[in-house]
């Protein structure tokens, strides 16, 4: 059994939050300089160039690349042959979460939902916890904007809607979102399971880093046709209009009950923070 101190997860998840929300990956700069060579719009690409440009000032002078630094979304994939040694798991995964938005500096941005009195340390956190095989423990970071995540949409579909209506319910969200959910967006979209994990699908189907294809040829053929129906929209970057509404769709499906088609639409804003941590 490999033993991991709750002290190591403290310090990585303390880095890793503040990381994510200084360096944008490159896989993002990537989608918005792709973005540029179909953009027609001159705002649109005046957007583009200056999303770039922001993303180097974050990392180059250790600036948050946008004020909502979020609320931290973890996914952790856990080792079955991981012992956590030294205190609770969730507890050290948030006490990473409260020394990193404190020590980065980072705005505090969760709070009561009637008093909204702050918590004060951006917990609690939301986190998945999955048991897989192996002695690793992986940790996947996602600061998560509160304009993007309001924009998102989950639906219970009557099976007769099939693909028409999954295809219908997601352009329609996206286009209603406009400029709300800051894009060019990424839109993430699970189909299936049930009520609660068709969200957590399309939350888990913007970790997929841009520019990498879906493994099913289906699922990729969905995704490609999605993508092009939300950027005739003309909603284009940061919704004043243009060709690059967004700048990937990513599905992720799982069979669901005979009597349900459950989708859930889940809007990932420009500043797309994810980070990797594998301990
Ligand atoms: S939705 Fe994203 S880009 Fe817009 S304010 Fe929130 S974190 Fe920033």
């Amino acid at each position: 059994m490999r033993q991991i101190p709750t002290q190591t997860i403290i310090d990585a998840v303390k880095e890793g939050v503040i990381r994510a929300n200084l360096e944008l990956g490159q896989d993002v700069i990537k989608a918005f300089q792709n973005g540029l060579k179909h953009e027609q719009s001159p705002v649109g690409q005046e957007i583009l160039n200056k999303l770039i440009e922001n993303a180097r000032i974050a990392r180059e002078e250790e600036i948050p690349m946008c004020q909502d630094t979020g609320v931290a979304v973890l996914f952790a994939e856990l080792g079955q042959e991981v012992c956590i040694t030294g205190g609770e798991f969730r507890a050290a995964l948030e006490e990473g979460v409260r020394r990193g938005y404190r020590e980065g500096h980072l705005r505090k941005s969760v709070c009561h939902p009637f008093t909204r009195e702050n918590t004060g340390d951006n917990t609690p956190i939301i986190v998945h916890i999955e048991i897989v095989p192996g002695d690793r423990l992986k940790l996947l970071v996602i600061p998560k904007g509160g304009g993007s995540e309001n924009m998102s949409r989950l639906f219970m579909l009557a099976p007769s809607a099939g693909w028409p209506g999954v295809k219908e319910n997601v352009v329609r969200t996206v286009a209603e979102a406009g400029p709300n959910p800051c894009p060019p967006t990424i839109v993430g979209v699970g189909i299936g399971g049930n009520f609660e994990q068709c969200a957590i699908l399309a939350k888990k189907a913007l970790l997929r880093p841009l520019g990498t294809p879906n493994s099913d040829p289906d699922q990729a053929k969905m995704e490609d046709s999605l993508l092009e129906e939300i950027n005739k929209t003309g909603v284009g970057p940061q919704g004043l209009g243009g060709r690059v509404t967004s700048l990937a769709v990513h599905i992720l499906m799982m069979p669901c009950h005979i009597a349900s088609l459950p989708l859930a639409v889940n809007l990932q804003c420009h500043a797309s923070r994810h980070l990797e941590l594998v301990l």
